[in-house]
């Protein structure tokens, strides 16, 4: 059975900082890091401009091969964890693999939340989250005049900026009386709605 000193799940942004920061302590330690993703390690903060092909998709990944080889780590996609044995020190994999760690990091990020909202489940959706998703909603956006965006949170807006760039009519939808609440008071989140209006979004709070 495969063993590593350390074992990170996830290689985003919190797995890849880890993977830096054991490699500047211990240039030695075996590390096996893998993703259930098959994908190599990119940044969920690129994927609006996936939507809207504002960026091209060979720059996509913050990772290639040989930057993973220079870290002297074994790269595994397409590998879920979907059980550990504290006990035992062992995981192992929905492809029925299993390996060995000393050390185990989760970093296995957070998921979409759906709002309990009637009649949303038996809809055609999408969730931007993952490349896959994104990949999704480019090719739907293709086919597609307008959108309706759930949501005027950071990536709602960003998103809906995206679609718009990607020649779509959007509209957002915020359940609270202003866009990006939480970030920004109502003067500011004011300029920034006329903003978006200017640029082809209706905006419904
Ligand atoms: C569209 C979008 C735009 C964003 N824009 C910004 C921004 O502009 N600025 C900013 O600061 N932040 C932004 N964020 C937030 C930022 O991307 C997250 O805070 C950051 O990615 C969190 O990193 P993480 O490594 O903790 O988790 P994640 O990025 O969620 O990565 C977790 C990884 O673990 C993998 N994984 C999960 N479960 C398993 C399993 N069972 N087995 C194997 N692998 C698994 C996942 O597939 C994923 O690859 C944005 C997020 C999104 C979705």
């Amino acid at each position: 059975m495969p063993q590593s000193k350390y074992l990170i799940v996830g290689s985003s942004h919190a797995g890849l900082s880890a993977l830096a920061a054991i490699r500047a302590h211990d240039k030695e330690g075996s590390i096996t890091l893998i993703t259930q993703e098959r994908h190599f390690p990119y940044s969920p903060t690129i994927l609006p401009y996936v939507v809207s092909s504002q960026v091209k998709d060979e720059d996509i990944f913050l990772m290639d091969e040989d930057e993973l080889a220079g870290h002297a780590v074994t790269f595994k996609q397409g590998a879920k964890l979907v059980s550990v044995d504290a006990a035992s020190r062992k995981v192992r994999l929905e492809s029925g693999e299993a390996l060995e760690y000393e050390n185990l990091l989760l970093a296995t990020g957070a998921e979409p939340a759906l709002p309990p909202i009637s009649g949303l489940r038996e809809t055609p959706f999408h969730v931007l989250r993952t490349l896959e998703d994104a990949l999704r909603l480019r090719k739907a956006a293709q086919d597609a005049k307008s959108a309706i965006v759930l949501g005027a949170g950071l990536i709602g807006m960003h998103a809906a900026e995206n679609l718009s760039k990607a020649g779509l009519q959007v509209t957002v939808v915020e359940a609270l009386s202003q866009v990006l609440p939480g970030y920004f008071d109502e003067t500011s989140s004011g300029m920034i709605q006329n903003i978006f209006s200017s640029i082809c979004l209706s905006v419904v709070s």
